[in-house]
Formats: structure tokens, C-alpha cells, sequence
């Protein structure tokens, strides 16, 4: 359970959000305006902020940085905008993570988790290890046995995403909805081709799985190959 402040105008979603948060245990506060929002985020009460950037009183990045600058509660931008440019600016303004409007409560509580799990526990997460793998988070660098891994960004998230769940099958649609963003779903073709890249840069193959298990039709999952 979570406490999760909700800045949104949209009564709508803001209802609708408010309760389906609600019944899952977590307690919610709303706020419409931009200035409340910021009141309460820094007051210190809440675990987490949900921020939808378009506000009618003042613009959501600038509410952002009034947080940021008394505050390190963890904040999840709203936005309608889903281009680099615009993901870009909420990272620099502080965002710990984002989420494209429309989204489903189901994927705004996956990101509210995983952030309150960065939150808890910094130094755990800062470099896991998986037998001979070592994925530092932090630095965004992976090494087989002592040697850099070349990964590209998606192939990194990926690796991050099973290692910070070892052992844990994942679907490729939760995979596709952390990693590629996409909540409802996209072509598990997406997820195969960077499994498979990723699989020959750690050395194995998919009739050879080492660190990389895979189940038909249930997901993948990291494991220490040696245990
Ligand atoms: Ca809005």
C-alpha cells in the first residue's frame, strides 16, 4: 500500500483513478490545482505524486521543479505527449518516470511500485548480481564475468528488468509494457528479437540457454546457470 497524491484537472480520470487506487488498498489524495498538489507533495505526507502536466494553473514541469526543489519524494509524470523531446524535458524538470495518457491503472501501479522498490532499497538495486553477471542500475553498465557487456539502451532495460526479478517468469507483456512502454500490448516479435540479442552478447543461444530461460507462451526468466 502506497500513499499516492494525484495531481490531475481531468475529473474524470481523477475520479476514476482515485477510487480504482483506492480499492487496491492504496490511500489516495487529489488535488485539480497545480498549487495544492505542490502544497501537499512537500508537506511530506505522501509516498509518491502523480503528476499530470497539463494543469490549468500553472504548467506541470514548473510545479515539477517547485517540488523538486524542497522535495525528493519520488513524482510519476502524466503526459499526453508521447515524443522524446517532451520525455526529455520531464527528466531534466526531475520526474523519477513517466506514464502516456491514456494509461490503465494496472500500468501507473506497476510504475508506482517499482519506484517505491528504488525508493526502499537504493543500495540493493545499485548492482545485482546473477552468478557471473553483474547489472549495475546506477552506472546503466553490465559485465559477464568481468568483461563489459556492449548492450544497447532496450537490451539494458530488458537485462535490468529480469535481474531486478531473478528467478521470476515474466510475460513479454509485461515485458513490453515496462520496457517498450507499451501498456496494451504490441508484438511479442519485439521482445523475441532482443531476447535473441541479447542472449548472443551473454554468450548463449536459445537452444543453449544459459542465464535466459524461456517457456512458450508464459515468458522468460534470468537465472543463475550455475545454482
Ligand atoms: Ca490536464
Amino acid at each position: 500500500m502506497a500513499s499516492i497524491l494525484l495531481i490531475e484537472d481531468d475529473q474524470r480520470i481523477r475520479q476514476s483513478l482515485t477510487t480504482r487506487l483506492a480499492e487496491r488498498g492504496h490511500d489516495v489524495e487529489a488535488t485539480a490545482r497545480a498549487m495544492d498538489g505542490v502544497q501537499r507533495a512537500v508537506e511530506g505526507r505522501v509516498d509518491v505524486v502523480v503528476l499530470d502536466l497539463g494543469l490549468p494553473d500553472v504548467d506541470g514541469a514548473d510545479a515539477l521543479q517547485m517540488i523538486r526543489a524542497v522535495s525528493d519524494v519520488p513524482v510519476i509524470v502524466a503526459t499526453a505527449r508521447d515524443d522524446q523531446n517532451e520525455i526529455v524535458r520531464i527528466f531534466d524538470a526531475g520526474a523519477d518516470d513517466y506514464v502516456i495518457k491514456p494509461y490503465s491503472t494496472d500500468h501507473l501501479e506497476a510504475r508506482i511500485r517499482a519506484l517505491l522498490r528504488r525508493a526502499a532499497s537504493p543500495e540493493e538495486i545499485a548492482a545485482i548480481v546473477v552468478g557471473e553477471l553483474t547489472i549495475d542500475i546506477e552506472a546503466h553498465d553490465a559485465s559477464l564475468a568481468g568483461t563489459q557487456l556492449e548492450l544497447s539502451a532496450k537490451e539494458f532495460e530488458l537485462l535490468a528488468y529480469l535481474a531486478e526479478r531473478p528467478g521470476k517468469m515474466i510475460s513479454k507483456r509485461e515485458l513490453l509494457a515496462a520496457v517498450w512502454r507499451q501498456p496494451y500490448g504490441g508484438a511479442d516479435k519485439t521482445v523475441d528479437v532482443h531476447l535473441s540479442w541479447l542472449r548472443k552478447k551473454l554468450g548463449e543461444t536459445a537452444a543453449e540457454p544459459r542465464f535466459i530461460q524461456t517457456r512458450r507462451g508464459i515468458g522468460v526468466k534470468l537465472v543463475d546457470p550455475e545454482s
